[in-house]
C-alpha cells in the first residue's frame, strides 16, 4: 500500500506491506511515520470534525481521537440524529460515540 503520511507537513511518501505476519513500513524519515503507516495498514482512522446548528447558535464538533474510517459516516449520521442543548467550548456533546472511545465535543460556538 503507497500512501503519504500526513503527522507533519513533510509529507513522506510510504510504502506499507506486510512481510512475514509484520507490517514494515518504508519511506518514513521519523518513528512518526512509522506508527501512522502501520495504523493506517491495520485500521485507518480519521479525527472528524463537522457542524451543527441548534438554536440561536452554529457548534464546531470534533472527535477527541480518531475512529475507525469504516465509522465515520455513522458517526457522523449519530451527531445528525442527536439532539444538541446549549453547550460551551469544551463540552462534551456526545461521550464515547458508538462505542469508538470518541467523545464529541465543542470546538467552537457562533451566533447565528
Ligand atoms: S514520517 Fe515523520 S517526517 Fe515524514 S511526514 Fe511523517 S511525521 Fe513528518
Amino acid at each position: 500500500m503507497k500512501t503519504i503520511c500526513i503527522m507533519c507537513p513533510v509529507g513522506c511518501s510510504l510504502n506499507v506491506y506486510e512481510k512475514n505476519g509484520e507490517v514494515i513500513v518504508e519511506g518514513n524519515s521519523c518513528p512518526r511515520g512509522e506508527a501512522y503507516g502501520k495504523t493506517e495498514f491495520v485500521n485507518p482512522s480519521r479525527v472528524v470534525t463537522t457542524t451543527k446548528r441548534s438554536g440561536a447558535f452554529s457548534y464546531s464538533l470534533k472527535t477527541d481521537k480518531p475512529v475507525p474510517k469504516t465509522m465515520i459516516f455513522k458517526v457522523m449520521e449519530k451527531i445528525k440524529k442527536t439532539p444538541l442543548k446549549e453547550l460551551d467550548v469544551g463540552d462534551v456533546f456526545i461521550k464515547n460515540i458508538l462505542k469508538t472511545g470518541a467523545n464529541i465535543i465543542v470546538t467552537g460556538k457562533l451566533t447565528i
